[in-house]
């Protein structure tokens, strides 16, 4: 099977969508961005043996790729439309192939997303996705907005996918059900596009947590030129990294990574009709400290002494 016809079997699948005027087939795909829209593109990539392991189902990592993409897009406020796919295969592995496609199909569809192009190459193993969002006009969530006295919140327990990323290296079986919750953790983040709408209303600044907590906020702080202090204790942190690691659970959470929850500001004005909104719509949100002027990155512990952090988060190239 040849490029082409990789294309026609498995990724070729355009449904009408009034602003996409021509999907996958042409040189490049053609968008109509609506009047009073703006548009967001950010790109991501899963490489074999790096974002994944080879003994991953196709489904997960199908799923896996598109939702860190969504994450993106969410934490911008915006809501995700498009996808290219940028696929390098060593092979052709038909099976393979079926079960990645639908699987990404499946998963756009609930998304009422379309893949409207891509490239396709040989190579090693890797899935590179560029999405497309829109954005109602200057109202995209920026890293820089955040102020001092603002709310730092965290939208969910951290830490179970860097647990399940130290267990595959410890040679763990996942057989329990507690390590399988962690290994699902790992392998199917979810994007969590619930969220838009409170983003929408009340923040002034988000990230996705990816990198970890502690690298992350490091982000918003040095993009919005304030510092931050995180109370260690309120931390949200996942039950089973609790359980395995004690006292030293909330600094694992902060610095793991892989979560996509999102990390976000609250302006101290908007602070408690915020929180009413949240018991209203049932959604759990985790102050875990406040922006300050003071342009320091500060972590407290219960004995109000500041810890210092051996490393802050996941980079590459270290
Ligand atoms: P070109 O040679 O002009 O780069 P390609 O042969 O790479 O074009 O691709 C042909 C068409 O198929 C293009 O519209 C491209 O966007 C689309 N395409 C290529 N690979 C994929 C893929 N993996 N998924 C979806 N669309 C793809
Ligand atoms: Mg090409």
């Amino acid at each position: 099977m040849n490029e082409f016809s990789i294309i026609e079997k498995f990724f070729n699948r355009s449904r009408p969508d009034d602003r996409l005027l021509r999907g996958v087939g042409d040189d490049a795909a053609v968008l109509r961005i609506p009047l009073g829209y703006d548009l967001l593109v950010s790109t991501d990539t899963l490489v074999n043996e790096v974002h994944f392991l080879p003994s991953w189902s196709p489904e997960c990592i199908a799923k896996r790729a598109l939702n860190v993409n969504i994450s993106d897009i969410v934490a911008m406020a915006g809501l995700p439309h498009w996808i290219s796919l940028a696929l390098t295969l060593p092979t052709v592995d038909d099976v393979w192939l079926h079960r990645f496609s639908t699987a990404l199909h499946q998963e756009l569809n609930a998304h009422q997303m379309q893949l409207i192009g891509g490239d396709t190459t040989k190579g090693p193993l890797a899935i590179s996705l560029t999405i497309h969002g829109l954005v109602e006009k200057n109202a995209a969530l920026l890293r820089s907005g955040a102020k001092s006295g603002d709310g730092i919140y965290v939208s969910g327990a951290l830490g179970a996918a860097a647990l399940a990323v130290q267990r595959i290296a410890e040679g763990c079986d996942f057989k329990s059900l507690a390590d399988k919750r962690l290994l699902q953790a790992l392998q199917a983040p979810k994007a969590r596009t619930d969220l838009i709408p409170v983003l929408r209303k009340f923040a002034s600044s988000a990230i996705d947590i990816s990198d970890g907590l502690a690298a992350d906020l490091g982000h918003i702080c040095k993009q919005s030129h304030c510092g931050a202090t995180v109370q260690l204790s309120n931390v949200p942190v996942d039950r089973e990294v609790k359980n395995a690691l004690g006292e030293s659970g909330n600094i694992f959470a902060l610095t793991g990574g892989d979560d996509y929850e999102l990390c976000f500001t609250v302006p101290a004005a908007r602070q408690q009709a915020f929180l009413r909104y949240c018991v209203r719509y049932g959604l759990e949100m985790h102050q875990v400290g406040l922006i300050t002027a003071q342009r320091s990155l500060d972590f407290i512990n219960e004995q109000g002494q500041k810890v210092r952090l051996q490393n802050k988060g996941y980079q590459h190239f270290c």
